[in-house]
């Protein structure tokens, strides 16, 4: 009788064990395969390095072979799942190839961040020349609505799926210096609302983030110079530039279950920046 119980007791120290340390090593996005655009390097580079971290099969992409080669090795370093393709967004042949070789390689396709975005020009949107006008819309707004048009049949096979757009503070608040490429950022909250509304009942959730000045290439005329970043500065309650793992983690909530209820919803990280639509 004696032996029974301890054999009992046992069994269930091991299973409980067992079941303790799979709880303990198992990753909020285990299993979910994962497209970042414009990711070897800034704020791309960093939501894939966390998808990867916490469970995802990353494919990141850039323009450069070079760089997503070394985005690639860095990752692979710290032991993460990724591949790596060149995928240029504003070229259909690199879109389409991004989006069906990452469905044969893996078997499906689960998270899409929508994350590349040009600014050609500075100043006023009235002194903005058409061609810097349709190439910020074509890269910003265009390509991000055709690589979640391509995404969605394959997240609709799986019965779910997350995308998510990068948009920015200045698409709620227009920077002065940077005018269509503010009212590009804005079209993408709206984009974010109506394809949500469109694919919500498939079990695909559509999100959008928008950072405040993150430190990055594309922010170097806002934070390298003394006297613009504590302008800068003077307007981040959290007295700091945002760096680009603060985008990772709040990417990594918005793809997983913990945020299984949020849809349409338009995100600004952005250190309390003031912001209003
Ligand atoms: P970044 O550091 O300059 O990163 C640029 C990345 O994009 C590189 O990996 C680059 O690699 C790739 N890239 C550039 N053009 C591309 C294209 N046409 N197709 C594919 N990849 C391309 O930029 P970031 O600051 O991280 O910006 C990322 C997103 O955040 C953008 O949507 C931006 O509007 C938004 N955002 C940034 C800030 C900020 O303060 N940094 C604030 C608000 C919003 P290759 O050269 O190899 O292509």
């Amino acid at each position: 009788m004696i032996l029974k119980t301890a054999g009992i007791l046992s069994r269930r120290f091991l299973f409980t064990t067992a079941a303790t340390k799979m709880s303990s090593t198992a990753k909020k996005l285990d299993g979910r395969i994962a497209i970042v655009t414009a990711s070897t390097d800034g704020i791309g580079f960093a939501i894939a390095k966390r998808l990867a971290s916490d469970g995802a099969q990353v494919v990141v992409s850039s323009r450069k072979q070079k760089n997503v080669d070394a985005a690639v090795a860095k990752l692979k370093l710290e032991g993460l799942s990724v591949t790596g393709m060149v995928c240029h967004v504003g070229l259909k042949e690199d879109r389409e190839k991004l989006i069906e070789k990452t469905v044969s390689l893996f078997g499906g396709l689960d998270i899409l961040i929508s994350n590349a975005a040009v600014n050609p020009v500075f100043g006023p949107v009235l002194s903005c020349p058409e061609d810097a006008w349709d190439k910020i819309f074509d890269i910003n707004v265009k390509t991000a609505f055709l690589l979640a048009k391509s995404a969605v049949p394959h997240m609709e096979k799986r019965g779910r799926g997350s995308i998510i757009f990068i948009s920015s503070i200045a698409g709620f608040q227009p920077f002065s210096a940077l005018g269509a490429y503010s009212v590009s950022k804005t079209a993408l909250l709206g984009l974010t609302k109506v394809l949500a509304q469109e694919v919500g009942h498939s079990g695909i959730r559509v999100n959008c983030i928008a950072p405040g000045v993150i430190q990055t290439k594309f922010s170097s005329m806002l934070v390298d110079n003394d006297d613009v970043r504590n302008k800068v500065l003077e307007g981040i309650p959290l007295q700091r530039i945002g760096q680009p793992e603060d985008m990772g983690g709040l990417a990594s909530f918005l793809c997983s279950d913990d945020a299984s209820f949020i849809t349409g919803e338009n995100i600004i990280a952005a250190g309390g920046a003031q912001s209003r639509l």
